[in-house]
């Protein structure tokens, strides 16, 4: 998929969220690849980095004191506590992305969207559904990136997260087959509206 045509896309703040393991690192894997005049926004993490993993290409991979500094300097446009440590969105990049023109992606959880969807109200909500609530499990076993303890969590947190999605968000895509799915998330890119 990543050899097709680039399209310009509008400027704007897309919200990528769903439960762990549905899809959604690969997703925006794609958009970066498909679409041009994009930025998709590289958070920070009090998580440990895991092997398959790189400083400041997944995350920015920071202590609790760093994090805090961080919160206190106001430089995070949201953050939150997810799966018990702190993931946020740092202001600098993004605001610097925005003034170029650029649109945003940003991956993040439902706590997270609602503090943006405060800050830009017309920034696009899309949730990520798995096609069947067993495939999270397959597919974050298949990833073989979290230990059993990480996996636990993130499957406990899958059913509230997918509940707020249906409650909050205007933009729902089921990713069964990647393709459509990801071609679904850039139809509602380039659709006018929030
Ligand atoms: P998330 O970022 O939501 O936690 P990932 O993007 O890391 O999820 O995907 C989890 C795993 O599922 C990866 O191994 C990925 O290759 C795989 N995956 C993603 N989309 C699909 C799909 N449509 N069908 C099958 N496997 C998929
Ligand atoms: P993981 O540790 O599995 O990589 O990520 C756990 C969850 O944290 C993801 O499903 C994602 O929704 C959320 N997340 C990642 N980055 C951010 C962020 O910057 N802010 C918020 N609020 N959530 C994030």
């Amino acid at each position: 998929m990543s050899n097709q045509e680039h399209n310009p896309v509008e400027q704007q703040v897309i919200v990528i969220s769903g439960p762990s393991g549905v899809g959604k690192s690969t997703i925006c894997g794609e958009l970066v690849q498909r679409l041009d005049n994009i930025y998709l926004s590289v958070s920070a993490t009090t998580r440990e980095k895991k092997d398959s993993e790189q400083q400041d290409r997944e995350y920015h991979f920071i202590s609790t004191e760093e994090f805090e500094r961080q919160i206190e300097a106001d430089n995070f446009i949201e953050y939150a506590k997810v799966f018990g440590n702190l993931y946020g969105t740092p202001k600098d990049k993004l605001a610097q992305a925005l003034d170029q023109g650029k649109t945003v992606v940003l991956e993040i959880d439902v706590q997270g969207a609602l503090q943006v969807k405060k800050l830009y109200p017309e920034a696009k909500l899309i949730f990520i559904f798995p096609p069947k609530q067993t495939e999270l499990q397959n597919r974050i076993n298949g990833r073989g990136r979290d230990d059993e303890k990480d996996i636990e969590k993130r499957l406990a947190g899958a059913g509230i997260e997918m509940a707020a999605g249906w409650q909050h968000y205007k933009h729902i895509v089921i990713n069964d087959n990647l393709t459509h799915a990801v071609e679904e998330v850039i139809q509602i890119i380039k659709k006018s509206g929030e």
